[in-house]
């Protein structure tokens, strides 16, 4: 079995090709989860995904499975297993490779988790590889956010710009502990409907259909990140903003890198991927013979994983790159 990127990944034995996010729609392919850079209509996904897919692209092409579930691609045998990064997220195992896609080993309060599993070949991204990348603690960051929140929405108003597809609806169940509801924009809303299809508990208003009273004083807002950067502006997000409403971005950047917090009054670094630590311990705990680093800081994660786990590892190769055996001498 031979496996390279491709325009996209290929697990190829054979004449026989399967393709994992691949780069195009094709029917041959598996995808891990419904954020623009991985999601492609025509191809297999799970039942949330192709939910996400309908309301953010139109498509309905999809060929769906549930988690835990074998389904063929070529022969090959394939299975979903939750990734806890996003609802329907999905590492993908495939005949002893373990892909993990965007994965959350910490957990969350609305896409579940993901667990380690024993495989021969993982490969794994590495979003967060390098040494010094590391997240505080998950659990922490979510009662400073509750308490900010609390804080903003019975003074001045807050405004939390997080992705929405994700990141949004665990700061709408934040909120939700903390007593209060928030409004929400009519993209977040969207996205959060599906959450709550597959029995999430969500409490949110979508502020275009708040009345001109509660319009001024909504307490709590929940948009996406490009209504708050200013990359996008919203001139109802600018309104509350001029009248005193507080700015907050909710993303893992914030504990790296100073753009993340530019234009903001404060940075909440919750994220749904894993920090270095938490992916070299998953590694170690999936037990694989070769490790194949995607996305991110994949050379200064392969070289860590050979050095500190002695296990084989490397940036995914191109197609025709370079062999295994001879990266490994
Ligand atoms: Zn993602
Ligand atoms: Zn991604």
């Amino acid at each position: 079995m031979e496996i390279f990127n491709y325009k996209g990944i290929c697990i190829k034995e054979n004449k026989r090709a399967v393709y994992l996010d691949p780069a195009n729609s094709r029917p041959d392919a598996a995808i891990s989860h419904a954020h623009s850079d991985h999601l492609r209509p025509n191809t297999h996904m799970t039942e949330p995904t192709a939910d996400v897919m309908k309301v953010r692209t139109k498509s309905k092409k999809a060929t769906t499975h549930k988690y835990n579930e074998k389904f063929k691609i070529n022969d090959f045998e394939l299975e979903f297993v939750s990734a806890g990064h996003v609802i329907g997220s999905a590492m993908i195992e495939c005949h002893g490779v373990l892909y993990t896609g965007d994965y959350n080993p910490y957990g969350t309060v609305t896409a579940g988790i993901a667990e380690p599993r024993d495989c021969d070949t993982l490969i794994i991204e590495s979003t967060y590889g390098k040494p010094n990348q590391a997240l505080p603690d998950r659990n922490e960051v979510l009662k400073d956010l509750e308490a900010w929140i609390k804080v903003t929405s019975n003074n001045g108003g807050g405004i939390v710009g997080a992705y929405s597809l994700g990141k949004a609806q665990e700061v709408i169940a934040t909120a939700n502990k903390g007593g209060v509801i928030p409004a929400v924009s009519d993209v977040v809303a969207s996205v959060s409907d599906i959450y709550q299809k597959y029995g999430v508990k969500l409490d949110y208003v979508r502020y275009d259909e708040l009345n001109e009273s509660e319009r001024k004083r909504p307490g709590l807002v929940v948009t996406s990140t490009t209504a708050t950067n200013g990359r996008k502006p919203n001139p109802y997000i600018n309104e509350l903003r001029s009248k005193g409403a507080k700015v907050a971005r909710v993303s893992g950047w914030c504990a790296f890198e100073k753009w993340a917090l530019r234009g903001v009054d404060a940075g909440f670094p919750i994220s749904d991927h894993a920090d270095y630590d938490s992916t070299m311990k998953f590694i170690e705990e999936c037990n694989p013979k070769q490790v194949f680093t995607v996305h991110g800081a994949t050379k200064e994660l392969a070289k860590e994983v050979q050095k500190k786990l002695r296990i084989n590892a490397m940036p995914l190769p191109k197609y025709g790159e370079v062999s295994i055996e001879h990266f490994n001498q």
